[in-house]
């Protein structure tokens, strides 16, 4: 049995949580104040998920980048994968906020979008 320590990030709570577990499986959690707490350890856990926020190139507009996130979390271990291939992304000025910079990004089901307009 091996035990994870990590801080749930759903609330500003900072609840401190611990997470047993048997090979690759959550057998218990305990420091949670409520449910989300151990839904939080369990996906941490076992695949942890972030929302990947960065930039991409942006062509013949006034600035030289604009700022993207994934629409929804993605896998953490995907983000060196993801990295790669937002370096040679570009897209062509003129962009809205909401922009799809790419659908299916990485096959996660997320889609790159823009946070910013550029002209
Ligand atoms: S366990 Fe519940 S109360 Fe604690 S930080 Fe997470 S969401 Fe907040």
């Amino acid at each position: 049995m091996t035990e994870k320590r990590m801080i749930c990030i759903s609330c500003p709570m900072g609840c401190e949580l611990r997470v047993a577990l048997e090979g690759k499986e959550v057998v218990s959690v305990s420091g949670n104040r409520c449910p989300r707490g151990e839904e939080y350890a369990r996906a941490e856990a076992v695949e942890p998920m972030r929302v990947l926020m960065t930039l991409v190139k942006v062509e013949g507009g006034r600035e030289r980048v604009i700022s993207v996130k994934t629409d929804r979390p993605i896998p953490l271990r995907l983000f060196p994968q993801a990295m790669e291939r937002v370096r040679v992304l570009s897209v062509r000025a003129p962009v809205r906020i909401g922009t799809v910079i790419e659908e299916d990004f990485l096959s996660t089901g997320a889609n790159l979008v823009a946070t910013r307009s550029s002209r």
